[in-house]
């Protein structure tokens, strides 16, 4: 199947990135988020983003106006009703999630396809509450979309092989590298990452060492671009601290157990670079 016009719904940190890039690449894009100002900020990033591409000469002026003019946006899920892919990228929450599943599969045409960016939760499941679970699967882009190179692409107990490799191929068209997984529990990205980022918090907690010190100790000594503890506070804290619950949930070792420290920050509001203080803080909130 062909995929040319694509809809994202949540134009969220997400959400943005992926319409820019699908729009970067001559797809039509129907943004939509249920929140007006979020869809506003979402369409002011992904200008943002395009002038950081043009002073890196990574795109030029022309591919910025291309690309937005190729973007609609709507407050309504209606709206994405002739498209042949839509990718939903709304808040980490398995009943919301499902609900718009739902309310997608009545309002798309029958040979669309159904992707969700989550993190986390089981694409099966997902796929379970719409009438078409072979065209569902999980398009696991990375933060800052536009930048990182991976997309995760998760195949649900009921994808069908021709699902997965239209979606493959479209990740490949955009620049990226997909990985294929199987539908588990975080699945392999945050199946391996967030255990790690939980133990650095637990070091925080239990006096090991300051922040600083740990993200120091795994940059220099283990060759991470980026700390666990800079890392936990650009993905936001609630975030990692639901992908924990839902590792904790579904795989039942207490391994995955969130750290109390993790559990007490995102009680605090202390939600990383979005609030402007986690375990650093950060000029004003983004
Ligand atoms: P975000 O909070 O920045 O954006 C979510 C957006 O969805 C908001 O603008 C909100 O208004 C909108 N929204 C909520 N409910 C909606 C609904 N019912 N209909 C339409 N819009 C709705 O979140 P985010 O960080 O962009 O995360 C989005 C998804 O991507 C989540 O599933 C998350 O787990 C996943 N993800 C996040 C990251 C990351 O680093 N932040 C990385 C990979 C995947």
């Amino acid at each position: 199947m062909m995929i040319q016009n694509v809809a994202v719904i949540g134009a969220g940190t997400m959400g943005n990135g992926i319409g820019h890039v699908f729009a970067q690449h001559g797809h039509g894009v129907v943004l939509v988020d249920s929140d007006p100002v979020a869809l506003g900020h979402g369409l002011e990033t992904i200008g943002r983003n395009f002038d950081r591409q043009i002073k890196k000469e990574k795109a030029t002026e022309e591919d910025k106006s291309a690309a937005l003019d190729r973007i609609v946006s709507s407050t309504d899920l209606d709206s994405v009703h002739g498209v042949d892919l839509v990718v939903e990228a709304i808040i980490e929450d398995e009943e919301i999630k499902t609900d718009v599943f739902r309310t997608l599969d009545a309002i798309v045409k029958p040979d669309a396809i159904l992707a969700s960016n989550t993190s986390s939760i089981s694409i099966t499941q997902l796929a379970a509450a719409t009438s078409r679970p072979d065209q569902v699967i999980g398009m696991h882009f990375m933060n800052p979309v536009p930048v990182m190179k991976l997309v995760e692409i998760i195949r649900g107990l009921e994808t069908s092989a021709a699902t997965h490799d239209t979606v493959t191929a479209l990740a490949q068209s955009l620049g990226k590298i997909p990985v294929t997984v199987e539908d588990y529990p975080g699945f392999v990205s945050n199946r391996v990452l967030m255990p790690m980022i939980n133990e650095a918090i637990f070091c925080v907690m239990e006096g090991v060492a300051e922040p600083e010190a740990i993200d120091t100790v795994m940059k220099l000594g283990m060759g991470h671009p980026m700390g666990p503890l800079t890392l936990a506070d650009f993905i936001g804290l609630d975030v990692c601290l639901a992908i924990l619950d839902v590792l904790h949930d579904g795989l039942g070792d207490p391994k995955y157990r969130a750290c109390p420290l993790l559990k007490r920050m995102v009680a605090a509001g202390q939600l990383g670079r979005k609030t402007g203080r986690g375990f650093f803080e950060y000029g004003g909130t983004e």
